[in-house]
């Protein structure tokens, strides 16, 4: 989906770890067993059925993929844009790597330690079956966050109403939107789907994997500015990486973050 998503995040194995019921001496506090959490579901050995959600990935537990929320994040597989600095080309191609039964039934387990599930991708909204899920998760009682590159506006008309959040990522102005996907006309749907967030009054980011290459400061200030005047009210800039976890190549100028910061409500520089 977007250069930093889940970068920080933090899988984890689910292993209960319970203290030793011998070898302690006279005086040793006994350590208090935690409780044993189902692991998380391991990527299927066998193929699953054609039918079968695309579910590509999972992290366990997340702080930074909806801001403020502890969510888990369930990657789904397939995009049809090829973003040329896209850090999940795995998940590009539709597959179903994970069973979304296991996968709910692990989520079951954490309610009451989560906030909310986040859908990811590749991009989410390329899964038909993306509304049940949602209505699964909403079912066991999680706040529902999408990660959309705002590719099918329709399919986003669709689920709106059972999200609580939406992560959208904004490419480039008008000049370099097809540059960055690959696909032609592109920032058609995307804008489509950004003035149905503007309508329905939901709680939503905008945000933009920014490189002086690709659009200069001057450039990136403009686009900023007209989302703004637009009503968006929160605005990311994640600086373009190597890899998700090394640090921006190109830094933004202070004159440019003091700008974004007074424009809008929220402003994040990741
Ligand atoms: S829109 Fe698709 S190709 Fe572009 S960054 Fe997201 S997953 Fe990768």
């Amino acid at each position: 989906m977007n250069a930093v998503s889940s970068s920080n995040a933090a899988p984890e194995d689910g292993t209960p770890a319970a203290a030793s019921a011998t070898g302690l001496g006279p005086g040793t506090r006994r350590l208090t067993a935690r409780p044993a959490y189902p692991a998380p579901p391991q990527p299927v050995a066998q193929a699953l059925p054609r039918h079968s959600p695309a579910v590509g990935g999972l992290v366990p537990f997340s702080t930074v993929d909806w801001p403020g929320q502890l969510a888990a994040v369930v990657f789904i597989a397939g995009c049809p844009w090829r973003c040329h600095y896209c850090h999940n080309v795995e998940l590009q191609t539709r597959a179903a790597r994970y069973d979304w039964r296991e996968t709910r039934a692990f989520l079951e387990t954490r309610k009451g330690l989560l906030d909310a599930i986040v859908f990811s991708g590749g991009e989410p909204l390329s899964e038909p079956r993306l509304p049940q899920m949602i209505r699964d998760v909403r079912r066991m009682g999680y706040r529902v966050g999408l990660h959309t590159a705002g590719i099918y506006p329709l399919r986003l008309a669709d689920v709106l109403r059972h999200l609580d959040w939406v992560g959208l990522d904004i490419k480039a102005d008008a000049e370099g939107y097809d540059d960055i996907t690959g696909r032609r006309d592109s920032q058609r749907p995307a804008h489509a789907c950004l003035a149905q967030l503007l309508s329905a009054g939901i709680d939503f980011e905008c945000r933009i994997t920014w490189h002086p290459d690709w659009l200069d400061e001057t450039r990136l200030l403009a686009l900023a500015r007209e989302l703004a005047r637009r009503g968006v009210r929160r605005f990311a800039v994640q600086g373009a990486r190597r890899s998700p976890d090394a640090p921006p190549v190109r830094a933004l100028g202070a004159p440019a973050l003091a700008l974004l910061m007074q424009w809008f409500e929220e402003f994040a520089y990741r």
